[in-house]
């Protein structure tokens, strides 16, 4: 599958930094040849909208309701997030479990209602430090993404994309080594196919983590690591755009 590089600003960023960020993205995409999005802050998207308008580079959220619409305060709707064109969105990762308390059920919920409103969730999976060092990285990851798989029809496996983002590799300058993720990604891989045969071949799985030009290569070059989902690399134009062109 044509690689996929998805720049995750996280709650950073202000009118003026993205301007920059923006504009110089936008001015650097020769030598590119793989998809790209950019997940932004809720309150930039219509900015990231007009900004990224004619680049071909999507836009996506970073988290969005498990409702459709009415009195949930403070929740963003699919269909808030369709004014804006947003293709994707971030579902599931580990900072929100962690600091939001999303269970796999509810980020079940939510893969389940992006994909009802038009969108294509990105949903990540990955272990702690601690699970990993106890030997259960496939334990937990296997329960993460069988949560989500539970509530899909065979169809809609194609319809998603996973980060497989081990929860220790997240800033902090740590990674697996390619090998490592590719294990996990054949697991993930085996599972999506256990529920609908094509999904070997449909669905794209990103490495998330530590991801930054030096070490950007070693994991795309790789044929069953289909991207990356950037966090700190992708708030440096330069950087993200030099991960992207070794896609
Ligand atoms: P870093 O690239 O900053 O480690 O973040 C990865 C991540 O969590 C992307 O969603």
């Amino acid at each position: 599958a044509r690689k996929l590089i998805v720049g995750n600003w996280k709650m950073n960023g202000s009118l003026a930094m993205n301007a920059e960020l923006l504009n110089g993205i936008r001015t650097g995409l020769a030598g590119i040849d793989c998809d790209l999005a950019i997940c932004v802050p809720f309150p930039y998207l219509a900015q990231s909208h007009e900004a990224l308008e004619g680049t071909g580079i999507a836009l996506g959220a970073q988290d969005v309701s498990a409702h459709a619409v009415g009195a949930y305060t403070g929740q963003v709707s699919t269909r808030m997030l369709l004014d804006f064109d947003c293709k994707y969105v971030i579902v599931g990762h580990s900072e929100r479990r962690e600091y939001c308390n999303e269970s796999d059920e509810l980020v079940a919920n939510k893969v389940q209602r992006a994909l009802a409103g038009g969108l294509t969730p990105i949903v990540c999976v990955g272990e702690s430090l601690r699970e990993k060092e106890d030997g259960k990285t496939a334990e937990v990851v296997g329960r993460q993404i069988g949560a989500v798989l539970s509530v899909l029809e065979e169809r809609e496996v194609c319809d998603i994309v996973v980060a497989y983002e081990p929860v220790w590799a997240i800033g902090t300058g740590k990674t697996p080594t390619p090998t490592m993720v590719e294990d996990v990604h054949a697991l993930l891989r085996e599972w999506m196919v256990g529920k609908n045969p094509d999904a070997g071949e449909c669905v794209r799985i990103l490495y998330g983590g530590s991801m930054k030009p030096s070490n950007a290569g070693d994991f795309l070059q790789r044929p069953d690591i289909d991207g990356g989902l950037i966090g700190g690399a992708s708030l440096k134009a330069e950087d993200f755009l030099a991960i992207a062109r070794q896609a």
